[in-house]
C-alpha cells in the first residue's frame, strides 16, 4: 500500500490505515475469527511453519484463541499437544481413521460410547480394518484378543452408560507389554479425576493418547459440540495432526470462545455434580423399584476397587467422579411403566449428552448395545441419569413423585 488514500469508500472500508494500540489485557482471551491469515510478504508466506504453534498461516490451522485452548487443555489432562475437532466424535473418529490401515486391528471395550464401535462396525470395515470387542472388567480377555494385527485398543474408565469401572492401570500394563498404541476416552474423568498421562502419580504408567468430548463438562452449557486429541509425543502428535489437517477439521471460534469461558469454573461444577450425584444415587440404592445403582464411587457398583485406587484420593479424601449414574429398574417393572416414569419427570428432562445445567435422563435398551454377557448387571431396565446443577433435594423429589406415578408396584 502507498501513503495515497484510496478515493473509493468501499475500499477505504476494507483497507483502513486505523491499528489499535497494542497491549490490550483482559480476563477473557480474544476471540479471533479466520480463514484468511494475512502475510505481511512472500518472504513470510514461505518462511512461515503451520504444523507447530510458531506463527500463522489459515484458520483452519488455527488462530491465537483456539492456541489458548489447546494449550490449557493440554494443561488439563497433562499433556502436551492438543488438536481440536468439530464433536468429541470426531475426535474419535480423527484417531482410528490416522493410526490404522488396511489389515490392521482394533480393540474396542464392551461398554463403550456406542458411536466409537459404530465406526468400527461400518466406516473402518470398509477400509479393510477389523475389530474386537473385549470385556472391559477381564484384563485376562483384553490380553488374550491382542494379536500381530492389533494397532490400537480403546480405552474407557468407566464404561459408558453401565459405568462399570476397569482395572486402567492393569490394561495399560497389557498394552504396553506388546507395543500396541493406547487411547483413551477420558470425557467422564475430564482431566480431574485421574491423570490419564500418570495414573501412578510417579510417571511410570499412562495412555499414549486421551480423546475428551468437550461437548461434557468444559463446555458446562449444553450448547457446544467439540472435541480434543492430547497426547505426550512429537511423532504421534504430528500423525494425527496430518490426519486432522488433511480431514479438513476445524472449530469455530465462537465456540472455543465458549469453552474458554466456562474452563476456568470446570474444577467447580465437576464437584458439584458430583457431590450431587452421589447423594442422589444412594438414595436411589433404598427405593423398591431400584434392583441396581451403578455409580462407580458407591460400594457395590461393578468395578468400584478399581475407582478407589484410580480416583480415590482425587481432589480429596472423597475422590472424584463425575455426575453420571444409572439405575437398573427390576425386571417385574415392564419397560411401559420405566417410559412412564422417565415421561413422569419434570426436571430431569429427556436428552442425549450431559456436563450442562440441567438434569438429564434416558432409558437404554442394553441387550441390544451389548455383545457380551453382563453377569455384573441385575436383570431390568437400565435407565442413567445426568445430575446438573439443580437444588439436589428438588431433583429427589422429582425422582420421588415420578416413581410413585409410575411403578404402582
Ligand atoms: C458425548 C460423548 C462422546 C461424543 O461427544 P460428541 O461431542 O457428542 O460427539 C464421546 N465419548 C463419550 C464418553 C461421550 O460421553
Amino acid at each position: 500500500m502507498t501513503d495515497t488514500v484510496p478515493a473509493d469508500l468501499a475500499t477505504r472500508l476494507i483497507h483502513h490505515a486505523y491499528t489499535p494500540p497494542a497491549g490490550f489485557e483482559a480476563p477473557q482471551p480474544a476471540v479471533h475469527k479466520a480463514s484468511t491469515v494475512i502475510f505481511p510478504n512472500v518472504a513470510a508466506v514461505r518462511a512461515r511453519e503451520w504444523k507447530d504453534k510458531t506463527s500463522y498461516t489459515y484458520g483452519l490451522h488455527g488462530t491465537p484463541t483456539t492456541y489458548q485452548l489447546e494449550e490449557r487443555l493440554a494443561t488439563l489432562e497433562g499433556g502436551v499437544q492438543c488438536l481440536l475437532a468439530p464433536s468429541g466424535l470426531a475426535a474419535i473418529a480423527t484417531v482410528s481413521l490416522s493410526l490404522l490401515r488396511q489389515g490392521d486391528e482394533v480393540l474396542i471395550p464392551d461398554n463403550a460410547y456406542g458411536p466409537n464401535l459404530a465406526l468400527a462396525e461400518v466406516e473402518l470395515r470398509h477400509y479393510g480394518i477389523r475389530h474386537q470387542v473385549y470385556d472391559p472388567l477381564d484384563p485376562a480377555d483384553l490380553a488374550a484378543r491382542i494379536s500381530d494385527a492389533t494397532r490400537l485398543v480403546w480405552l474407557e474408565a468407566p464404561g459408558s452408560v453401565t459405568l462399570e469401572f476397569p482395572d486402567l492401570a492393569e490394561q495399560l500394563r497389557i498394552c504396553r507389554a506388546r507395543g500396541v498404541t493406547t487411547v483413551l476416552d477420558n470425557t467422564w474423568g475430564a482431566g480431574l479425576a485421574f491423570a490419564p498421562f500418570d495414573l501412578l502419580g510417579d510417571g511410570s504408567l499412562g495412555v499414549d493418547i486421551s480423546v475428551h468430548a468437550l461437548t461434557k463438562y468444559p463446555s458446562g452449557g449444553g450448547d457446544v459440540l467439540m472435541g480434543s486429541i492430547i497426547t505426550r509425543d512429537e511423532a504421534l502428535h504430528l500423525r494425527l495432526k496430518l490426519t486432522h489437517m488433511r480431514l479438513g477439521l476445524g472449530v469455530g471460534a465462537n465456540d472455543v470462545e465458549a469453552v474458554l469461558r466456562s474452563l476456568p469454573s470446570l474444577a467447580l461444577r465437576y464437584r458439584a455434580h458430583d457431590a450431587a450425584a452421589r447423594e442422589l444415587a444412594s438414595w436411589m440404592g433404598t427405593q423398591a423399584p431400584v434392583a441396581q445403582v451403578l455409580h462407580p464411587a458407591l460400594a457395590g457398583s461393578p468395578g468400584h476397587a478399581h475407582w478407589r485406587a484410580l480416583c480415590g484420593q482425587a481432589g480429596g479424601p472423597q475422590g472424584a467422579a463425575a455426575g453420571l449414574f444409572s439405575v437398573v429398574i427390576d425386571a417385574r417393572h415392564g419397560q411401559d411403566e420405566v417410559d412412564a416414569f422417565c415421561d413422569a419427570l419434570r426436571l430431569f428432562r429427556l436428552g442425549y449428552s450431559w456436563g450442562g445445567p440441567m438434569s438429564l435422563v434416558m432409558p437404554y435398551d442394553l441387550p441390544s448395545m451389548r455383545q457380551r454377557a453382563t453377569p455384573q448387571l441385575r436383570p431390568g431396565t437400565v435407565v442413567r441419569f445426568a445430575v446438573g446443577l439443580e437444588a439436589v433435594e428438588d431433583l429427589r423429589q422429582d425422582l420421588a413423585q415420578a416413581m410413585a406415578q409410575a411403578f404402582s408396584r
